[in-house]
């Protein structure tokens, strides 16, 4: 009963295998595999993947470095997209001040990103959130700018207030995370958990409640020990739930169980046709 929460599949790395790679995801027990927009195109084939493939789930929109190509036009489309009865989330979208850091740029970000949660309010499914500040830093403006538009978001939202969404391959600290678990998100946790010179965010997962914690490969990126530097699949959430489970001192079955769990509430896949 694993499940995956983040896998961008319409990527070229998966182009050749596609078939090839769910086979290996099923083989290892991935249940559910959600496959996230970063723009119009991919939030296209994202929907594409998941009519095909019943084990896979889409989200829709635009990541926070493909802002350059938002126009409201498109964003129309985004949101008959998202009305798609396997559109479960409106995502990947958030704040990234790594890879972007003009002002200008950071501005139209935040800009952007209010239309996607407005949508995220009227169709009742819960937002991916993206989130790299300047330096790779567990905290900054970024995380200041996005929990501040979190915040005001929250105070309108009625449906969507006990399980508003997830922070995406969370890379924050343990205040950034307690301040998202206090407003009901789910923390995603990726590959970087089972590096060897990651202690500190092993430290982080262990102080998680096993009830707040979602797993994620970011396939093709991200690969956990030992296949670093291959491109990663949905196959190695094994990886990551067993770091997570030595962790929590407990089993991998306790870990799939309570992860499952959390993907099916936040998600509402269970129920979908
Ligand atoms: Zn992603």
């Amino acid at each position: 009963m694993l499940t995956d929460t983040h896998c961008h599949l319409y990527l070229d790395q998966f182009a050749g295998d596609i078939g090839d790679v769910i086979q290996h995801a099923t083989n290892a027990g991935v249940e559910k595999m959600l496959v996230p927009g970063m723009d119009l195109e991919t939030s296209y084939e994202a929907v594409r993947l998941a009519e095909k493939h019943d084990r896979i789930f889409a989200a829709v929109g635009y990541h926070p470095t493909e802002m350059q190509k938002f126009s409201m036009n498109d964003f129309d489309e985004i949101c008959k997209l998202a009305e798609h009865p396997k559109v479960v989330a409106i995502g990947e979208i958030g704040l990234d001040y790594y890879w972007v850091k003009e002002t200008e740029r950071q501005t139209a970000q935040r800009q952007n990103l209010l239309p996607h949660l407005e949508l995220a309010s009227r169709v009742n499914k819960p937002v991916i959130l993206h989130l790299r500040e300047e330096n790779d830093a567990e905290f900054g403006e970024a995380t200041n700018d996005l929990f501040d538009i979190l915040e005001q978001w929250q105070k309108k939202l009625t449906l969507l207030k006990s399980k508003p969404g997830v922070f995406h391959s969370f890379n924050g600290n343990f205040d950034s995370a307690t301040r998202a678990m206090s407003m009901n998100f789910f923390i995603g946790i990726t590959g970087p958990v089972t590096y060897k010179k990651n202690d500190s965010q092993r430290e982080l997962v262990g102080k998680l409640p096993l009830d707040h914690i979602l797993i994620e490969t970011d396939s093709p990126f991200q690969t956990p020990v030992p296949h670093r530097g291959k491109r990663n699949e949905p196959a190695n959430v094994t990886l990551i739930t067993d770091k997570i489970a030595e962790v929590h001192r407990t089993t991998r079955e306790t870990v799939a169980r309570a992860t499952a769990a959390n993907a099916n509430r936040l998600f509402g896949w269970e129920t979908q046709p």
